[in-house]
């Protein structure tokens, strides 16, 4: 979508610090880390949020979360946990309506999150 700010991101429009990139997804640090370590896991496809997820996004999302683990052990912070996040609408935080992974960790991470 050409006014979807990751879908600009993936095309190259707009830049970004990109950690990993694969045919499915890529993964880039967010603008405003929330946590040391606060990446964000965006499919290559774009969907919305869960409620615009088709069938055939599943083995995508499904990726992204193998992934998601495999960045935080490269990193050294898969023993200390991390936390994975997806926000579904803008009452649950959702400010970019394309689906996208938070990967947070690096720091004590509190439940319930707010
Ligand atoms: P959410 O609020 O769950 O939709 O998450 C959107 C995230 O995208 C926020 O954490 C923003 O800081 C992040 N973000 C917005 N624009 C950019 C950008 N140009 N590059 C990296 N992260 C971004």
């Amino acid at each position: 979508m050409n006014d979807c700010i990751f879908c600009r991101i993936i095309k190259g429009e707009i830049p970004s610090k990109k950690v990993y990139e694969d045919d499915l997804i890529v993964a880039i640090e967010d603008i405003a880390p929330k946590a040391p370590l606060h990446l964000l896991l965006i499919p290559k496809q774009h969907f919305s949020n869960c409620l615009d997820m088709q069938k055939q996004h599943e083995a995508t999302v499904g990726h992204v979360f193998r992934i998601a683990g495999k960045l935080a052990t490269e990193r050294g912070l898969s023993e200390g946990g991390f936390r994975l996040v997806q926000n579904n609408g803008e009452a649950a935080g959702q400010s970019v309506f394309h689906l996208h992974i938070h990967l947070l960790a690096g720091r004590e991470l509190q439940w319930p999150p707010g």
